[in-house]
């Protein structure tokens, strides 16, 4: 059984599907909101979920924020949102480093978020800001000198990327013993316009080729973020429900992790990428599907 219709379900099945979750992990963007616009419907939704007592995270491989901004965006939003129920890959690259109980400091690729959740954590670090290319290519290998106490390289979305940032991300991602993490893999971004709108992924391609090295990625589709779910909150995969609108990570994750998946159609896959998707056999679909996260309210209203 694959990609259900969820609005398929009579009410005795959707009792069913409702009960075999307790935990609910959502993306935000393309679920909840776009960009800067709320989602309608999703909030009702999501804060039924939380009424009919289910806990309920809000997963996202955003990393140009903090927890904090997130939980004020999804109060401006209309989400009931606390700061440990936010999980962003500003906040992983964070902990991870904590949980190695790095003492070193880090050399960002990115942007405040991650600056910030890294004060939190009390870890030191440098690199946030503008870089620019002054004269020749060549002066910025002369004059660079990589600071030996810089034990970890994270790289997110760095509006100020440049040619000195790749060369000095590079040097030291490359040097023995040095952390090397990508915050997330996403090459695009939901584009508001006409434009390529190019993710976190697009940078870290670009060091792990200078550095001819892979780094740890530590957002979905990636598992660290359901260990640390787990490790933290005690989450039972079986019981655990992943709503996203990204097969390549949400979904993709759900499958790894075991859980239960439900995708929407609000964000990047569009209802022809469904179809394409549920006749080429491939092993990543989801178990449930629907247009968008107001479509479960509904349902689950009908049981009421
Ligand atoms: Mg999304």
């Amino acid at each position: 059984m694959a990609a259900v219709d969820l609005k398929s379900l009579d009410k005795q099945n959707m009792e069913k599907f409702l009960e075999s979750f307790d935990i609910v992990l959502s993306d935000c963007d393309g679920v909840l909101w776009r960009e800067t616009d709320v989602i309608n419907g999703s909030p009702e939704a999501v804060n039924k979920l939380k009424q009919l007592g289910k806990k309920f995270f809000f997963v996202t491989n955003n990393n140009g924020n903090t927890r904090l901004e997130l939980v004020k965006k999804c109060k401006n939003f209309g989400y009931n949102a606390v700061t440990e129920e936010i999980l962003c890959t500003s906040y992983l690259a964070a902990v991870y480093l904590k949980e190695k109980n790095f003492q070193k400091k880090v050399y960002i690729v990115g942007s405040e978020g991650i600056a910030q959740e890294l004060d939190a954590q009390g870890i030191k670090h440098f690199g946030v800001g503008p870089d620019v290319m002054i004269g020749n290519e060549l002066d910025i290998h002369k004059s660079f000198e990589p600071d030996p106490d810089v034990g970890a390289v994270i790289v997110g979305f760095d509006k100020h990327f440049s040619y000195p940032k790749l060369v000095k991300a590079a040097t030291y991602a490359q040097m023995p013993g040095v952390h090397f993490l990508g915050t997330n893999p996403d090459l695009q971004r939901p584009s508001p316009y006409k434009t390529r709108y190019p993710g976190a992924g697009c940078f870290l391609l670009a060091i792990e080729a200078a550095a001819g090295k892979k780094a740890v990625i530590l957002g979905k589709p990636e598992t660290f973020i359901s260990e640390i779910i787990k490790q933290k909150f005690h989450v039972n995969p079986s019981r655990t429900l992943m709503i996203g609108d990204n097969l390549n990570t949400d979904i993709l994750l759900g499958k790894r992790c075991g859980y239960l998946t439900l995708m929407v159609l609000s964000g990047i896959t569009s209802q022809e990428d469904l179809e394409v998707l549920k006749n080429s056999n491939s092993s990543i679909l989801p178990d449930f599907w629907t247009n968008q996260l107001s479509d479960l309210h509904a349902c689950l209203n009908t049981l009421s």
